[in-house]
């Protein structure tokens, strides 16, 4: 029996995080082996708000960067499709299907769009129509392999709803082409930034990247938000919502250690500097073998090019394999095979 698959990926925007990484990345990572997995790098959707040339030339660094650090991360490209979305024809055909599908208001109704606007100082008059599109763009992303299952953070649920309309939406309109798929959203579905802040988040410089070194994370822990009221070590500190014991939670599996820190904690007997300390531990030892993994794939000339370029071969058949089921379904591959039989008719009667 054929595997289920999930669809997923990123925009390259920059270097992934902790929060990427629990966000869905951990979700992939475990689930690579019982689906079918396809890895989107999404840089048509950074033209959304970014569709300058210049901005377009940047990409490509941040691409090379997803992958690695995907790699690091412990998805296995052997039993993985990575690919390039702008590369893959399907993606603009089912866009603009889709786009017949669903309404403007709906998409208005989409909270992340606003946000998006709002981080790229984009007031109301210059909202380009395809950023509004963003969540249709996405679902042709979904929809493209068929997927059943999409591993994203809560801030890309709504996205995933959009989803699940369209594709109903076409099966209701043309008969069964799609799955309609679940989010899957994982353990921790919205990771807090360092600095106390609801999101981490590269644009909020509020994050620990899966590529910092030790050094690096050291120094980004020891400067944490923590309890403010707490200006010294022997006044009882709040431990919930607390950043440095929610990724204490998250990240040291240590879990004894942990009890005892939140005990000392609550009753003012022990010191931030220890906390924090215990923190970076867990973290280099949780991030240890991703940098191991990062070296070992770095040294390999050519290897992340080789990767996009099978995967995106690979999207792009399944791609034009979806389109024809898309076309036959809706009777644009019938009234195109009418109009080109008869024309070769016409022309064979005339020589
Ligand atoms: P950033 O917010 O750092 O700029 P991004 O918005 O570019 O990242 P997306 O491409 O929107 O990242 O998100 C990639 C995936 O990671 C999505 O599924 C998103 O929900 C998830 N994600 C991003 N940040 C977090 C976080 N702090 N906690 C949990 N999941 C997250
Ligand atoms: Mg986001």
């Amino acid at each position: 029996m054929a595997r289920k698959r999930i669809l997923t990926g990123d925009r390259p925007t920059g270097k992934l995080h902790l929060g990427h990484y629990v966000g869905s990345l951990a979700n992939r990572v475990r689930l690579q082996d019982e689906y079918e997995c396809f890895f989107i790098i999404a840089d048509l959707h950074t033209l959304t708000t970014r569709p300058e040339k210049e901005h377009i030339d940047a990409l490509r660094q941040n691409v090379n960067d997803v992958v690695l650090d995907y790699l690091a991360a412990g998805i296995d490209p052997a039993h993985s499709v990575i690919y390039l979305q702008s590369a893959v024809p399907a993606v603009y055909e089912m866009n603009l299907i889709f786009e017949m599908l669903i309404t403007l208001p709906r998409l208005q109704r989409v909270p992340s769009i606003k946000d998006m606007a709002r981080a790229a100082n984009l007031g109301d008059e210059s909202v380009p129509f395809g950023l509004m599109g963003y969540p249709v763009l996405q679902a042709a992303d979904i929809l493209m392999p068929r997927a059943d299952l999409v591993p994203v953070g809560r801030d890309n649920e709504a996205h995933v709803e959009v989803t699940r309309e369209i594709a109903r939406r076409f099966n209701f309109l043309y008969g069964e082409v799609f799955p309609i798929p679940d989010a899957l959203v994982g353990d921790v579905p919205s990771l807090v930034g360092t600095d106390g802040q609801a999101k981490m988040s590269k644009s909020l410089g509020n994050a620990i990247f899966l590529s910092d070194d030790a050094k690096t994370v050291s120094r980004k822990v020891m400067s944490m938000y923590t309890d403010p009221k707490r200006v010294s070590a022997d006044i009882p500190g709040t431990v919930e919502g607390n950043p440095v014991f929610i990724y204490h939670d998250v990240f040291n599996p240590n879990h004894a250690e942990v009890e005892d820190l939140k005990t000392r904690y609550r009753a003012g007997k022990v010191g931030d500097v220890e906390v924090k300390e215990k923190l970076v531990k867990a973290l280099n030892d949780f991030m240890q073998p991703m940098r191991d993994r990062r070296a070992k794939f770095e040294a390999q000339k050519g290897l992340v090019e080789q990767i996009i370029y099978d995967g995106t071969r690979r999207a792009s058949e399944e791609g034009a394999e979806t389109v024809s089921l898309m076309r036959k379904a809706m009777g644009l591959a019938g009234m195109w095979n009418r109009i080109s039989r008869r024309a070769r008719e016409a022309q064979s009667s005339q020589s």
